[in-house]
């Protein structure tokens, strides 16, 4: 844990119980503030005062006496419109901040020097972040890794010189954070999303911008038109920016040609990394998430050598495109994340040979956006609810069965594919939410590879039975 000492012997207001939130208020009490929490839900208001925290509506507290408050990043701070809570601190003057904003006034304090890499944007900031975690740790470097991938920054351990820190950043978290300092940030890529909580792209936009502004070097990813425009305007206010592109040379920056990592000073490419063969960073959505990652890793002193042999041996995320078996020329791909057609293109787009198990609970649109990458699908095996309706989606262009479980898909997919005479993949890449036959999208991957592992004469390319 991080006791917050920047705080000690003031009043702190926290809303937000729920996720982070009580992780917050416990480094706020270790490090001497006085705490009063609350949140909207009685469960998580009860477990905070069981775990000693000081709770209380906030309605009725001494607003102009607290420091700050702090919110928790799920919590409205703007749109729809602002939660209650906010209202209260704004007239009465008091500062909105959040658990990120807590961290970074903590290492200025005690380890300023302590490199902290900063990734956010709208898709692959996971990938990105554990891929960095990964190339640091595998180089021997002392290496934290939390945020929004799901361990909350505050429970990581305090920094200190030679200490790394890779934390990944919703927009939500950094609406909250108005000091965020990074070593190296990392704008990946801006497509419209969470605009219900943001209002417009623009506004999306702008929230997303502050990381990179307040970054020493700024990693933009230039293929969006919202992004290149942050990435000249920062740089016309000082930043150091390096650009990045999976699909053209920049003049200063990193960018993929192919399978290819370039390095482009002044207009002339360098192969710096090749990707070919990796199977975890396949496709040129990873060719952006790792260009990123090494222009991040050269920016806190990490060689080239040491980011190379990084990038061979990373494991990829569960759940996001990542290869789990082997049978003969067929390989098993577990992409449950890609819970709508938008997150499942890029899986669709990495295979030339596809056994395509998809379906669940539909999304608006169904897959009609996948449409171009059908003629890589050789059979498509339907689950779940979405099955109808995905069934005539395919129509005449894709052969299919409804296969009804992910079971029976799996069994059909992977006789299919072992009779193919072509090297091909059998993947879960659903295009579907997963609440019809399973709680999340996490059981519905473990289903998957539990169902390769039974497999007769399979190799497993992960290790079951524990996270990786
Ligand atoms: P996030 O943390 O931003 O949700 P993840 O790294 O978890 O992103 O990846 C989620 C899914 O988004 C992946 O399975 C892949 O389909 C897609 N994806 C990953 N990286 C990118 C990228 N750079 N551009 C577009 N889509 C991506």
């Amino acid at each position: 844990m991080i006791p917050v000492t920047t705080f000690k012997d003031k009043a702190v207001a926290l809303f937000g119980l729920g996720g982070s939130g009580l992780a917050t208020a416990q480094a706020l009490v270790a490090g001497g503030a006085r705490v009063t929490a609350w949140d909207d839900n009685p469960d998580s208001v009860r477990k905070a005062a069981e775990a000693g925290i000081a709770t209380q509506d906030l309605r009725s507290i001494d607003w102009p006496a607290q420091a700050a408050f702090v919110l928790s990043p799920g919590v409205p701070l703007t749109h729809p419109k602002p939660h209650w809570t906010v209202d209260l601190a704004k007239s009465a003057g008091v500062e909105v901040i959040g658990d990120v904003e807590l961290f970074v006034r903590e290492r200025r304090a005690h380890a300023p020097d302590c490199p902290l890499i900063a990734i956010t944007g709208t898709n692959g900031k996971s990938t990105t972040t554990a891929l960095i975690a990964h190339i640091l740790k595998a180089s021997g470097r002392d290496t934290q890794m939390g945020g929004n991938i799901g361990t909350a920054i505050l429970t990581l351990d305090p920094p200190k010189d030679g200490r790394f820190y890779v934390v990944e950043c919703s927009s939500y978290q950094i609406d909250l954070p108005p000091t965020l300092d990074p070593t190296a940030g990392i704008l990946l890529n801006l497509t419209p999303d969470h605009l219900d909580r943001h209002g417009t792209m623009q506004h999306y936009a702008d929230i997303k911008e502050r990381l990179v502004a307040g970054s020493k070097t700024a990693i933009v990813g230039v293929d969006d038109s919202f992004s290149a425009l942050i990435a000249d305007r920062i740089e016309r206010a000082g930043v150091a920016v390096k650009r990045i592109s999976k699909r053209q040379v920049v003049a200063n920056g990193l960018y993929a040609e192919g399978t290819r990592i370039m390095a482009a000073e002044g207009g002339t490419g360098a192969v710096l990394a090749d990707l070919d063969g990796i199977a975890t960073l396949k496709g040129s959505h990873n060719a952006q998430n790792a260009a990123a990652a090494i222009a991040a890793c050269l920016a806190v002193g990490v060689s080239v050598d040491e980011i190379l042999s990084g990038l061979k041996s990373f494991p990829g995320l569960k759940h996001r495109m990542q290869p789990v078996g082997r049978l003969g020329h067929v390989v098993f791909v577990n992409d449950s994340k890609a819970t709508n057609a938008d997150a499942a293109a890029p899986a669709l787009s990495s295979y030339e040979r596809i056994y395509w198990i998809a379906g669940g609970l539909p999304k608006e649109g169904g897959i009609a956006s996948l449409a171009p990458l059908f003629t890589r699908i050789v059979k498509a095996y339907l689950i779940g609810e979405a099955a109808p309706a995905f069934s005539a989606q395919l129509g005449e262009a894709v052969p299919y069965e409804i296969s009804g479980t992910l079971q029976q898909a799996v069994a059909h997919a992977a006789a299919d594919a072992a009779a193919d005479s072509e090297a091909s993949a059998v993947m879960l890449s659903p295009a579907c939410a997963s609440f019809d036959q399973f709680k999340n999208f996490e059981v519905r991957g473990d289903a998957f590879v539990s169902l390769v592992a039974g497999l007769d004469g399979v190799t497993m390319l992960i290790e079951t039975g524990k996270g990786n």
